[in-house]
């Protein structure tokens, strides 16, 4: 257990929202019901979710419109933090139909009234992310990215590796992508030995049974944002040490500190950021199709899915204002709810038991 500090270089937290709150001055607009808190809220006939499945979900919708350009600025930092981050932000833009707006070189943009849609900060609190647009759904006077070992803007600690694997890592949760080992496909959570890692988390970064969760089993059973099949050499996998393994080092999830941009994590991000509008819409409608499908095999209620359906509905308008979502329910008195780019769900479904709720995306 003595190597807990090979985890802290290159783990990072997942951040959830909880409670947003609305800013002055945004450049962007939000939808208007964004600032209450989400997966609280999904229970139907009293039976609470478990957040991290809801989330899992509406995890598939958190991307950024495709050929869009997303705004970024800086907290306190050095230009030559700033230009170093942008250099290896960049690498993922290579793959992806999108642009980020960083500023103008070389002091870039700092942080201000007019919020960014990603706010970056080179604070000692850790190396962390929001999920794709869920960074537009909280406090945008905060930093929605935090890089540590950007702390204290030294040239030593910039020309170190690690800075630009958590760069890219982060980065790669601020374009939507979830972590590897997280991943269904990857069956990691079997191979992990639970106790002593909870055991061990909480003493060495006061990390309860929760986060914990969060950020290492795996995820829904349905691919969250998986395009592709498990790849240990992605970029959004940990490099866990071998102790934290039922099989040591032996163990298949058992891999080394990735450095690069795997192949098939460009593969993904081309797939989630595809050259047309149609082919993003035809994304996000398989990924409708993969949430009716897990939500039915979870034997969630009609009602579920349909506040399931307002929220993902919510997350698809925040950050894609060209698409909507309409969500038709069958076998439900009153035909389910439409929702076409506000969010008033109605809850007609009088079937809380059974019900399909289709959910289909659609261009403006
Ligand atoms: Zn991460």
């Amino acid at each position: 257990m003595a190597n807990l500090t090979r985890v802290a270089l290159i783990s990072c937290m997942l951040l959830v929202p909880a409670v947003a709150h609305e800013v002055e001055g945004r450049k962007f607009t939000l939808p208007p019901s964004a600032t209450q808190t989400e997966t609280s809220q999904i229970v139907g006939d009293g039976k609470p979710f478990y957040p991290q499945i809801v989330e899992g979900v509406v995890d598939n919708f958190k991307l950024w419109q495709t050929g869009s350009t997303v705004t970024a600025c800086f907290f306190e930092s050095s230009a030559v933090v700033r230009a170093r981050f942008v250099s290896v932000a960049n690498e993922w833009l290579a793959y992806a139909k999108l642009k980020i707006d960083f500023g103008i070189e070389p002091s870039y943009r700092t942080c201000d009234a007019n919020a960014s849609q990603i706010r970056i900060a080179f604070e000692s609190k850790g190396n962390w992310s929001y999920v794709g647009s869920d960074s537009i759904r909280v406090d945008l006077t905060k930093p929605s990215l935090n890089i540590q070992d950007g702390a204290g803007n030294g040239q030593v600690l910039i020309d170190q590796l690690s800075f630009r694997a958590t760069v890219l890592h982060e980065m790669g949760h601020a374009l939507a992508l979830q972590h590897e080992h997280q991943s269904p496909e990857a069956g990691c959570e079997d191979e992990l030995k639970w106790d002593v890692i909870y055991a061990a988390f909480q003493t060495e970064y006061g990390w309860d049974k929760s986060k914990v969760d969060a950020n290492l089993r795996s995820l829904v059973k349905s691919p969250r944002f998986r395009t592709t099949e498990y790849d240990p050499k992605s970029i959004m996998h940990y490099s866990f040490p071998g102790w934290m393994f039922t099989a040591g080092e032996g163990s298949k999830c058992f891999v080394g500190h990735n450095k690069d941009i795997s192949e098939l994590d460009k593969k993904a991000i081309a797939i989630a950021y595809p050259d047309s509008p149609k082919g993003q819409m035809d994304y996000l409608r398989s990924r409708g199709d993969f949430a009716q499908q897990v939500l039915t095999d979870l034997g969630v209620t009609s009602q579920q899915k349909e506040r399931i359906g307002a929220l993902i509905n919510k997350t698809v308008v925040t950050a894609a204002p060209g698409f909507s979502i309409s969500i038709t329910a069958s076998n439900c008195s009153g035909g389910g709810i439409t929702t076409s780019g506000s969010y008033s769900p109605v809850f007609s479904c009088a079937d809380t038991k059974g019900g399909d709720i289709n959910y289909i995306i659609n261009s403006k």
